[in-house]
């Protein structure tokens, strides 16, 4: 179990992977208090332990490594973008191909890279705990035990799923242009769309997780506690409302249009 005082004065307290409470500083003046009425919460009333972050050089090496790839991978992937045209659903359609390869291709892609993608999650976030959701996501690993670890660690923890998507997507871009392969342009196209998706800040995707637990701010979007917040985070949410259209059009639109002109 952990208790710890955010910058706005709110207690954060966790318990093993459980979502953790938010108690206002009103409401608590003491850590003491604050987990006393935690403990009354259920799933809170046993303590229990979770993960910390890795130590040691092995981890400062990953770490460092992790940047790194963040760094080279988007680079990499914005050069392609301006050079080569940015991956919409018209890459799906592979030439001489049917339309059932195509599908089956982007199913396997989906599949592999959210795999990919939730191995970053794991290492970096330390938790091995993956739950299914199929309403909100199909797959996510548990991160709720990263709100008590220090800041650069937990943006580490949400970022190393669209850090892994990015080092991916570059690796397909660069197959597709060196062999001129028409079928990882598609899988780089299905990968593309899995990481635009992350934007929607309007709703509880990867990009809103980093933004809460960037500012430490865990009720950011729900309850901002002033004016400017309340701005900053309606003005997210449009972004988050603008990505989607941007993603209908990329990929739905476009691919009809690519279907009509085939
Ligand atoms: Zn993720």
């Amino acid at each position: 179990m952990y208790c710890r005082k955010n910058s706005s004065g709110q207690w954060i307290i966790g318990n093993g992977n459980q979502s953790p409470v938010i108690l206002s500083s009103a409401h608590c003046k003491s850590q003491f208090e604050a987990k006393k009425i935690a403990q009354t919460i259920d799933g809170f009333n046993i303590p229990l332990p979770e993960p910390t972050p890795g130590k040691g050089k092995i981890w400062f090496c990953m770490r460092f490594f992790l940047w790194i790839s963040l760094a080279l991978s988007s680079m990499l992937n914005i050069y392609y973008f301006f050079r080569y045209g940015f991956p919409s659903g018209r890459w799906w359609l592979v030439p001489h191909e049917s339309i059932l390869i195509d599908i089956l291709l982007i199913a396997v892609v989906g599949v592999v890279s959210t795999a990919i993608h939730e191995f970053g999650h794991m290492v970096f976030g330390r938790s091995w705990t993956v739950s299914a959701q199929m309403l909100h996501r199909v797959i996510s690993t548990n991160l709720n035990h990263v709100w008590a670890w220090p800041r650069i660690r937990r943006i580490e923890a949400i970022s190393a799923g669209l850090i892994f998507d990015s080092v991916l997507l570059s690796a397909l871009f660069a197959v597709q242009i060196i062999f001129d392969n028409a079928y990882a342009a598609s899988a780089a196209s299905t990968v593309c769309l899995r990481m635009v998706w992350q934007l929607g800040f309007h709703a509880i995707r990867d990009g809103r997780l980093l933004i809460v637990l960037a500012l430490d701010k865990p009720l950011f979007f729900n309850k901002p506690s002033n004016n400017s917040e309340h701005l900053l985070s309606v003005i997210l949410r449009l972004f988050g409302y603008a990505t989607d259209l941007f993603m209908i059009w990329q990929w739905p639109i476009v691919l009809t249009i690519g279907l009509l002109e085939a």
